[in-house]
């Protein structure tokens, strides 16, 4: 079946769809649900009368998908998608995006990290006409990890220096998008998505709401540092083309360091008549050099290897089952 926002109905009052990657949440889709369903029961704006509930269960080992079953079954209100294999949570988020039917969407994890006790305040805003609006975590001391708030403040400099976004620190995947931005979003197919940068990079104002980081209140975080550092990647190879400009300064960096040598070598040999005793300079300069052609021939790699991603034309991710069906044949996610 295809994952789309088809069956969207306006005549009774927008809907808002709240979106959450779920992998190895068992026991904190049950809990979140109802949490979400207390809150925005009790926004008592007309403005919303309907939600929905979207979970995408990115392949989960911990009966996750059970528990989603169950509740799709006792509530209509909860609608799931399950994956065919673990996708990343990236394009949990592009898959939930497809699924959602909201006016408004809400991106957030769901294991009470981004408190969905800030929802009515992010549709405040939305009803004030936000087309985006980005939950942006403030941290005090003791709720990120040092390590963390120091690797997310380099990276987005970083980002912001050579790349086309400017991504505040403090910003995660806890957004609330109108339905133009879904659409727009929805119409993007590349494979590697960095959302965070891609919403920024639409253009559309972006209105922020300051938030404190909850405590994961089940299971571990599953982003490792090498999950970290892949994403890392996206964002910049997304957002960037500058890393392959390396290639040019360290090869004018290493022809200055050459020629410098070589002048070196002429002068002590007219001035003092003796030449340098060459083995450990062309030792280190050769492994100088190696390592800068490594290191840009990796850059190359890395946008040479999206690029082929791009044209192989690959769904981002599988979808096996949904809400409205049991187990059917795997379908494509495009
Ligand atoms: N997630 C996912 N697929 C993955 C890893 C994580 O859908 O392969 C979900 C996870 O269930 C959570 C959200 O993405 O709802 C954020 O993941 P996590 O809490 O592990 O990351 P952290 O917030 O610790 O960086």
């Amino acid at each position: 079946m295809a994952v789309g926002s088809d069956r969207r109905t306006t005549d009774q009052g927008p809907l808002l769809s709240v979106v959450l990657p779920a992998y190895n949440e068992a026991g904190n889709v049950g809990p979140m649900a109802a949490r979400l369903a207390e809150i925005l029961s009790a926004d008592r704006s007309d403005a919303f009368a309907r939600f929905e509930i979207v979970f995408v269960d990115d392949c989960s080992k911990d009966g996750t998908l059970a528990e989603l079953r169950r509740l799709a079954a006792a509530d209509p209100r909860v609608r799931y998608v399950s994956f065919t294999r673990n996708f990343g949570h990236q394009s949990a988020l592009r898959a939930g995006l497809r699924h959602a039917r909201g006016d408004a969407v809400v991106l957030m994890d769901c294991d009470f990290e981004h408190p969905p006790e800030l929802i009515p305040e992010l549709l405040a805003r939305w009803r004030e006409g936000a087309k985006i609006v980005a939950a942006q975590r403030e941290t005090a001391a003791g709720d990120v990890s040092a390590f963390k708030r120091l690797t997310s403040r380099l990276y987005y400099r970083l980002l912001d220096s050579i790349g086309d976004v400017r991504i505040e620190p403090g910003s995660a995947d806890f957004l609330l998008l109108d339905r133009v931005v879904v659409d727009t979003i929805n119409g993007f197919d590349d494979h590697d998505l960095f959302l965070r940068g891609l919403v920024r990079w639409l253009g559309y104002p972006l209105v922020k709401v300051p938030y404190r980081q909850g405590v994961r209140s089940e299971g571990e975080s599953s982003y490792t540092l090498r999950r970290m550092i892949d994403l890392a990647v996206t964002g910049i190879i997304a957002h960037s083309v500058k890393p392959l400009r390396i290639a040019i300064h360290l090869a004018l960096v290493f022809a200055l360091i050459g020629v410098l040598l070589l002048v070196y070598s002429i002068v002590s040999f007219l001035a003092i008549g003796h030449t340098v005793a060459g083995w450990t300079s062309t030792m280190s300069a050769i492994a100088i050099l190696g390592a800068g052609q490594f290191l840009v021939l990796g850059i190359i790699g890395e946008y040479i290897g999206r690029v082929l991603r791009e044209t192989r034309n690959w769904p981002p991710f599988l979808v096996a089952e949904t809400e409205t069906s049991a187990a059917p044949p795997a379908a494509a996610g495009r």
